[in-house]
């Protein structure tokens, strides 16, 4: 855990040491999971380091927020400004970046609007992500995702990560990397924190808004990319067993980035190897976030630091 340590966070506008970066037992988001927050990623490439898709994680971060009535007193400028201010304070590239808004210490009690809201901002290197071409042995569920009008699925909430994480354990303790959740009327939604893309008959499917998932930033850039490359993208509710029976699948995430499925309970998807539309994707999207392609659509955002050695992950 070391290594997940920098000099600096910001904090409501300013720079303050890692260590200062502390709150009080007693704040709301402690007892009652009252936070938003982002995952980025900044990347190197031959001649600095980017990050991605900036402004489009402050906005939602910001929507984020509004769905809590949390009023950020910050604009998606500012909050991409601090983003390059912290990354270029602490020398940190590629990194990750960990924007982080909750209810603070002020009135013990539900109602979240008697405490104050904090912003900090944090990141932590995190190198170039060497992709494995195993892909990943992942199972279905028994944990649904949060249904329609229960917890709202379009938030990057802290409390959401509640559901992720019983996703996640159950998944990992049965000897699998991930789990993807059904939605509340059996269809499939996501993984704990990524989302979830199938080929089959050379077309692309992916899970709808609709259907409890996040709008992933990752995913959104996958569909562009996959349009351009002239494949065809349809968004509509999917079956489970559509998993069973596909030619390719994938997660997109921050963190995930591209990543193939091998098996989906144990049943090997396609034949276990990465299939030639997720391999296009996926050699599409690396080639750009790493500076090997022109970035077309400016998704990176340039960053003044001095690009280090690739940490392993
Ligand atoms: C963050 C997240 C994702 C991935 O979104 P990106 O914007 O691509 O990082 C997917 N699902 C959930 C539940 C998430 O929290």
């Amino acid at each position: 855990m070391a290594l997940q340590t920098t000099a600096n966070i910001w904090h409501n506008g300013q720079l303050i040491p890692w260590d200062k970066a502390q709150i009080h037992v007693m704040s709301h988001v402690i007892h009652y999971g009252s936070s938003v927050f982002e995952g980025i990623r900044c990347y190197s490439q031959p001649n600095g380091a980017g990050v991605f898709r900036l402004p489009e994680h402050m906005a939602r971060l910001i929507d984020s927020a509004k769905i809590y009535r949390m009023p950020l007193p910050y604009t998606v400028d500012q909050l991409c400004s601090a983003v390059v201010d912290v990354i270029e304070a602490n020398g940190v590239a590629p990194c990750y970046i960990r924007p982080i808004a909750f209810r603070g210490y002020g009135e013990v009690g539900v109602n979240p609007l008697k405490s104050p809201i904090e912003v900090y901002i944090a990141n932590f290197p995190w190198g170039k992500y060497v992709p494995g071409n195993d892909g990943a042995d992942v199972c279905v569920s028994s944990w649904s995702r949060l249904a329609p009008n229960t917890m709202p699925s379009l938030a990057k909430a802290g409390a959401n990560y509640m559901n992720s994480q019983l996703i996640r354990m159950e998944a990992e303790i049965n000897g699998y990397s991930e789990g993807i959740a059904l939605d509340v009327n059996g269809y499939l939604s996501e993984g704990s924190g990524e989302n979830l893309f199938i080929v089959r008959g050379g077309v692309l499917y992916t899970t709808p808004l609709a259907n409890s998932v996040l709008n992933g930033i990752t995913r959104s850039s996958v569909i562009t990319l996959a349009k351009q490359l002239g494949i065809e993208v349809v968004e509509q509710a999917l079956p489970r067993e559509l998993l069973y029976i596909c030619d390719e699948a994938f997660f997109t995430g921050t963190a995930a980035e591209v990543t193939h499925l091998r098996s989906v309970d144990r049943i090997l998807v396609g034949d276990g190897t990465m299939g030639p539309i997720t391999t296009a994707l996926h050699d599409e999207f690396f080639n750009i976030v790493n500076g090997l392609k022109p970035d077309r659509h400016n998704w990176l955002t340039p960053v003044n630091v001095k690009v280090g050695e690739p940490v392993a992950v």
